[in-house]
């Protein structure tokens, strides 16, 4: 059985097919460009080369036709015809209070992600673009909605509270939602099945570190605490977001620079993070290889986000009253060697510690704690996508 994923963005469109049966991918792929000129769709299937087919897309509808063709061509693709495809399941990021997990999609959950857009203006428009062009090219096709949200949704009022008038809670639905949900589930579930231990009775401080970044305290199964907030610029420095901040900056900088409450939101969502503070690069391959050679602002990023995160890790300890194991996941989670070792260096407090030797290797999911650590570290390879294909699967199997 196989099942479809897509995560559609304003301008890109990425997919990847799942063979449920082996959880391993037949193919996948992104359309990059939609509406605007030299829009193309790079397709890629395991064991072959990577298919990069240059066609205009003017829309959504446009890129999952094309996406189909490649699915199904006798060249390029994977399967005989869409009939292979038991079901689409699709990213949609903000779920709001309306949400607390993955659902079928009918044209009430279309109204509600539609309401949900107030709150996340960038993302919620493009997943319903994909949404509705999915319907439109594969009218018969079964579609599951699965939310960054929903995950956090078991949050107590304590976490989710703003400090504001409650009225602007109550009327505008003003709080913390958080967000990578599907990253911090399907790590959680896989952490407990690498400590064999149930999920039920475990501490874990998730830390999805990547270009966007959250940690999530995960008690018992649930999340209970998320460094992003309302929208993703709250937490971690992260590649050009500026994460935490003293709201009161923002009335400085809009009278210091003369700018508009539009400009100086591009600034801390876009010019900020890593790029804002190293000058250099919101990448965190380029600002390491800087700072080896010796460029001081890279390295002040760089341990920026490393304090950061000892802090976060520390202040959920904390609010779980303990903690069984600290997971690293996400691009710079589980390739950065480098920072394992310097955060986790950092909490000897804890009783944590790593073992050097296993901490460079490269499998996938590893287990890296030092003996004598009394909490696991463990480094996971997530799969968000594989957890959107398990709830589609489970949602269309009722
Ligand atoms: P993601 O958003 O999860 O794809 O993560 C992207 C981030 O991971 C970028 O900042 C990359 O520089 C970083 N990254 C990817 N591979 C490595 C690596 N081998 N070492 C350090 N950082 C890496």
């Amino acid at each position: 059985m196989n099942i479809l994923v897509v995560n559609a963005g304003s301008s890109s469109l990425k997919y990847q097919l799942i063979d449920m049966n082996t959880e391993k991918p037949l193919a996948k792929g992104t359309a990059e460009r939609i509406g605007i000129k030299n829009s193309v769709l790079t397709h890629k299937v395991p064991g072959r080369e990577p298919v990069v087919i240059e066609k205009k897309m003017k829309d959504h509808k446009d890129a999952i036709s094309l996406m189909i063709k490649a699915l199904t061509d006798s060249k390029t693709g994977v399967i005989a015809s869409m009939d292979e495809i038991s079901a689409v399941g699709h990213r949609v990021v903000h779920g709001g209070e309306s949400f607390a997990r993955s659902v079928l999609i009918d044209e009430t959950v279309i109204r509600a992600i539609e309401k949900n857009a107030e709150l996340a203006p960038l993302h919620n428009p493009a997943n319903l673009m994909g949404i509705r062009a999915c319907q439109n090219v594969m009218p018969e096709a079964k579609m599951a909605a699965v939310f960054d949200t929903a995950f956090h949704q078991s949050m107590p009022e304590v976490a989710y509270l703003y400090a504001i008038p409650y009225e602007m809670y109550q009327e505008k639905k003003i709080r913390k939602y958080g967000f990578h949900g599907s990253s911090h589930r399907y790590v959680a579930l896989k952490a407990a099945e690498m400590l064999n231990r149930p999920i039920e009775e475990l501490k874990l401080i998730n830390c999805h570190i990547g270009n966007g970044s959250s940690v999530c305290a995960i008690k018992y199964g649930k999340s209970v605490d998320t460094s992003m907030g309302m929208t993703p610029l709250e937490g971690l420095i992260m590649g050009t977001r500026c994460g935490d901040l003293d709201p009161a900056i923002i009335q400085h900088i809009m009278n210091s620079y003369k700018m508009t409450i539009n400009e100086v939101m591009d600034v801390l969502n876009k010019k900020s993070g890593f790029l804002g503070l190293s000058q250099y690069s919101s990448d965190n391959r380029d600002i390491m290889k800087a700072a080896q050679a010796g460029n001081k602002q890279c390295q002040i990023a760089v341990d920026a986000l490393e304090y950061q995160l000892r802090k976060y890790i520390g202040a959920y300890a904390a609010a779980m009253d303990g903690v069984d194991a600290i997971i690293f996941t996400a691009g710079i989670g589980e390739n950065s060697p480098e920072l394992r070792t310097n955060v986790i260096g950092g909490l000897s407090f804890l009783g944590a510690a790593i073992d050097e030797e296993k901490n460079l290797l490269r499998e996938d999911n590893m287990d890296i704690s030092a003996e004598s650590s009394r909490v696991r570290v463990l480094r996971i390879a997530t799969n968000e996508e594989l957890m959107i294909a398990r709830d589609t699967l489970e949602l269309i199997s009722k």
